[in-house]
């Protein structure tokens, strides 16, 4: 053998000896090689999950809070960089919720029935192990919530998280099961794959060991969970109207509905995407807004330079979903503020922006001639997909209509729209918000089976 191809040979030699390394250190923790292997384990620590007490179920929970919480930033940064969307500030703000809002044992609520014929018990208890496919909009929230809830009901969770947040995915799982052990919890609780792909979350979905399927995602994803004839829970998009009427506090709107939008590049499922505004105060509503961070596009030629930027083919270009507004801005050569959190432009009823779920910070404000042409309007852009919807008003005439007509899973009044998330507003935090399914904001309650217990003759102490 030449010296060259006896180097040749060596440095090959050497390169599979290190991918071998790295794929040992990334099986690590819950994270394995293959799908089946994955639920093949978590199937074993759910079993032993529930021989544990409900006291050490609880520290295991507590230990997923802290190092979800303790753990923020950095994953909130390593999203950012890897997804290249949305901004790590809020991130940080949605992963702390995530941690601490998110309900856990005390979330499952026993129901009994007592009389002459004795005492029957209805108690919450686990599927097993379920199915969890993530989004790249909110990787690691959902990784954490979805691990609070389904865990504090007694289950084991695969994930598939998206490929494009691979690596944060895998290092917050990775994570959450080296705490879960070190809470006395099992192993493997949480399992995932080091290659997750759109395959993979196939092969997970229809796997014999998976009870239940929890898809948090786009349409297509929905579409595939709900075929599988499993039980499944399914959260998908939404394109939420802000409506505002004659009778609103126009400032605190404006920066209600900029505070709301802007949030982490919009990236939220729940996000002001579009506002309906009555031709009243519309004026004074965009002057209100131009006194908060934004850039107002006015000119038709610009608003055609971003239209051609950020559309492609009618659909949103994926490559400026969750990115900021200056950059955006950037593309089309505008120079701005680094400050600059959302760009605004009033356009038709029918244009893009405002029938396309965008998630950017591109905020399309639509003017109507009365409320009445408001909430039409709104529920025809909304499309059906009862998510979220937004209003600001003092007439509750006016939102009780609107809440009626809509009829979304979260109607927001007079706040921002993460309000309806827990944040700034009453109530637990979820990042699986099940419309189609119509669970809701999920909770543990929602990943536990109702069986009934009964005792024939005894117990009834009435
Ligand atoms: P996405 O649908 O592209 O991907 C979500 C996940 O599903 C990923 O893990 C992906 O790999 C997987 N996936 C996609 N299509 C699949 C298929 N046909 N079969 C199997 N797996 C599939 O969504 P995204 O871009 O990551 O997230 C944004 C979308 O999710 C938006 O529409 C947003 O509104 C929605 N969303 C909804 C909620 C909610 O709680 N309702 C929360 C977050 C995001």
């Amino acid at each position: 053998m030449e010296l060259n191809d006896l180097k040749t040979l060596v440095s090959k030699v050497i390169h599979e000896i290190d991918r071998h390394e790295q794929e040992v250190t990334t099986t690590a923790h819950g994270v394995f090689l293959d799908m089946n292997d994955a639920i093949e384990a978590a199937d074993k620590a759910q079993k032993e999950l529930v021989k544990l007490t409900l006291e050490r179920r609880q520290k295991i929970i507590q230990a997923i809070r802290n190092v979800s919480r303790g753990n923020a930033e950095l994953f909130s940064k390593m999203a950012v960089e890897e997804s290249g969307m949305g901004r790590i500030d809020d991130k940080i703000i949605k992963n702390k919720m995530a941690a601490d809002y998110t309900p856990g044992i005390e979330d499952l609520k026993s129901d009994s029935f007592t009389g002459d014929n004795g005492l029957t018990v209805v108690e919450l208890s686990p599927y097993g192990v379920i199915g969890s496919i993530t989004p790249t909009t909110n990787p690691t929230e959902t990784v954490i919530c979805n691990a609070i809830g389904m865990i504090a009901a007694g289950n084991a969770v695969v994930f598939s998280p998206h490929p494009r947040a691979k690596n944060t995915s895998l290092k917050a799982i990775q994570l959450l099961n080296e705490a879960i052990v070190a809470a006395g919890g099992p192993a493997n609780l949480i399992t995932t794959v080091n290659d997750p792909t759109i395959q993979q979350a196939d092969v997970l979905m229809n796997h014999k060991k998976i009870r239940m399927i929890v898809a948090t995602g786009g349409p297509g994803l929905v579409k595939a969970a709900l075929s599988t004839g499993k039980k499944a829970i399914g959260a998908g998009a939404g394109n939420p109207p802000a409506v505002v009427d004659e009778t609103a506090d126009i400032e605190k709107a404006a920066k209600d509905i900029i505070d709301g939008c802007s949030f982490d590049n919009n990236l939220p499922c729940t996000s002001e995407k579009e506002v309906i505004v009555v031709e009243s105060v519309a004026d004074y509503l965009i002057f209100s807004m131009k006194k908060q961070a934004v850039y107002t596009i006015e000119d038709k030629q610009e608003l055609r330079k971003l239209e051609e930027l950020i559309m492609v083919d009618g659909k949103p270009n994926r490559e400026f979903v969750g990115k900021d507004a200056a950059y955006i801005l950037n593309q089309i050569g505008i120079q701005c503020d680094k400050e600059v959190r959302a760009i605004i432009m009033e356009t038709d009823a029918d244009h893009p922006f405002v029938q396309e779920e965008l998630m950017m910070p591109v905020l399309p404000i639509v003017r109507v001639s009365s409320f009445d042409a408001a909430v039409d309007l709104a529920v025809e852009v909304e499309h059906g997909f009862r998510h979220t919807a937004i209003m600001h008003s003092k007439n509750v005439d006016h939102l009780t209509k609107f809440a009626r007509a809509i009829q979304t899973t979260i109607f927001v009044k007079n706040g921002p729209s993460y309000a309806g998330i827990g944040a700034g507003g009453e109530g637990y935090s979820t990042f699986t918000i099940a419309g189609p399914t119509g669970e809701g904001l999920t909770s543990a309650k929602d990943f536990a089976r109702t069986r009934r217990c009964v005792l024939v003759d005894g117990l009834f102490i009435r």
